[in-house]
Formats: structure tokens, C-alpha cells, sequence
């Protein structure tokens, strides 16, 4: 349930609500109960920082957690932090699709391999040799 809203929330963000219990009927929160995320305006200096609205799976009472305490910042910052979170997440799902492929990929091997032979050979003779380039014969 709202699979997408908990994933646009900060990973110390949702670990807050899975830490919290229902005062009405004692069930513990998950992630996948947050139904919004937000910012807002809190205290007299109007300092900004986010909320997350979340619904008890148990009793669907709404709660409201504010993380004033945790983070404040200019609205601006504040939704760069949840874009950021976003286009990692992004990130994260499609290196997941494409891990079944290895095609392509550089394994860790092959990077320290090429790496030691260019510390020890600097001649572009040796270079081209490793990367499996013939060298071209002048004399025909
Ligand atoms: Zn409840």
C-alpha cells in the first residue's frame, strides 16, 4: 500500500515511524503505512522541516509525526532532499533491472588488472598490446 510515497521518503525518516507504536491500539507502524510526506511550517520563527502522515494498518487512525527536531531547513533544501531521495531510488531500480545481465559490466578483477599493468608499462606498444590492438608494420 502507497508502495511510491514511502519510497520518496528518507530512509531516517521512515525508520522513525517503524519505531513508533499505535497509542490507540499498540500496532506497530511499517513503512508501507505512510500515506504523505510533506513540509510545513512549525513554531513561532516559522522554521520549516518535513512531516509524514501515516495510517494505523490495525485501527487506520491518522498520525502525524513532524521531524522539527531532526531537520530544518529552507523549503527549498527540503524538497531537494525529497528529489534526491527520489532519483536515487530511481537509481537503485534500475540498476536492480539490469543486475540479471552481465554483459558489458567491468568486473572488479579486470579493473585491477588493467590498472597494475598501467603502473608498470608505460610504453603505448605494451598498452596496445594489452588491449588486443595489432601493431601495424610500416615496413610493406
Ligand atoms: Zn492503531
Amino acid at each position: 500500500m502507497n508502495k511510491s510515497i514511502s519510497n520518496c521518503v528518507p530512509r531516517w525518516m521512515s525508520k522513525v515511524i517503524e519505531n513508533k507504536v499505535c497509542e490507540r491500539c499498540q500496532q506497530s507502524a511499517a513503512k508501507e503505512d505512510i500515506c504523505a510526506v510533506g513540509i510545513r511550517a512549525f513554531g513561532r520563527k516559522k522554521d520549516t522541516t518535513f512531516y509524514v502522515e501515516h495510517q494505523c494498518s490495525k485501527c487506520q487512525v491518522r498520525i502525524i509525526t513532524s521531524f522539527g527536531a531532526q531537520k530544518t531547513g529552507s523549503a527549498e533544501e527540503l524538497c531537494y532532499i525529497l528529489l534526491e531521495q527520489l532519483q536515487t531510488q530511481r537509481r537503485l531500480q534500475k540498476a536492480r533491472e539490469f543486475e540479471p545481465e552481465s554483459i558489458g559490466k567491468i568486473r572488479d578483477e579486470e579493473v585491477e588488472s588493467f590498472l597494475s599493468f598501467m603502473n608498470e608499462n608505460e610504453s603505448h606498444e605494451d598498452f596496445m598490446k594489452f588491449i588486443g590492438s595489432k601493431l601495424q608494420n610500416d615496413e610493406d
